[in-house]
């Protein structure tokens, strides 16, 4: 990533919002907006989210597995603006495979930082989980605020996007669906 493109194109919205850039509180704001982008909410833009879900263990189960309240942040693509929510994972595993929680936190911390779309963002956890672990079935929620939704007036605050990708078993079990759904 380029840093002094991202200042200065951080410069140049100032500007042309009319700013007046040598005002104490605004002089340092194109630096800290880079940084904000490149260090923290992009940082892992250049990561896959499967290369956490590389290493399982074994465990004498083959049950329902659901770790769900991973919350994360994200931002919009259309708008650059933050969504943030919580995830909700739940695997049934195949040959005993089965991952660490932790790492699942992780898949999920690595697909959101990006620009992100919150519908691509849950397709992509579960076609990846699918591919790592080739369990049974997959299914993922997520659950989050879209601040270019909640804070234009076009929502009212609060207001929750909610979307689902169901794979295997999830797909075409409904009891198991209706199961996994009662767990979060
Ligand atoms: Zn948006």
């Amino acid at each position: 990533m380029d840093r002094q493109k991202v200042e200065q194109a951080v410069r140049l919205l100032m500007e042309g919002l009319d700013l007046d850039l040598a005002q104490e509180g605004l002089r340092d704001t194109p630096r800290r907006v880079s940084s904000m982008f490149i260090d923290d909410f992009f940082r892992d833009m250049n990561r896959h989210p499967g290369e956490v879900l590389n290493t399982f263990f074994h465990a004498d189960y083959d049950e329902m597995v659901a770790v769900r309240n991973i919350q994360f942040h994200s931002i919009c693509e259309h708008h650059l603006l933050p969504f943030i929510g919580r995830a909700a994972v739940i695997y049934i595993p195949k040959d005993k495979r089965i991952v660490g929680a932790s790492k699942l936190a992780r898949a999920v911390e690595i697909a959101s930082s990006r620009p992100q779309l919150q519908e691509r963002m849950t397709s992509q956890l579960a076609d990846v989980l699918m591919e790592k672990l080739s369990p049974h079935g997959v299914l993922v929620r997520i659950e989050a605020e879209h601040l270019c939704m909640t804070l234009r007036g076009i929502q009212k605050p609060g207001t929750k996007m909610v979307t689902t990708a169901l794979r295997g078993l999830f797909k075409t079990n409904l009891a198991t669906r209706n199961e996994a759904l009662s767990m979060i």
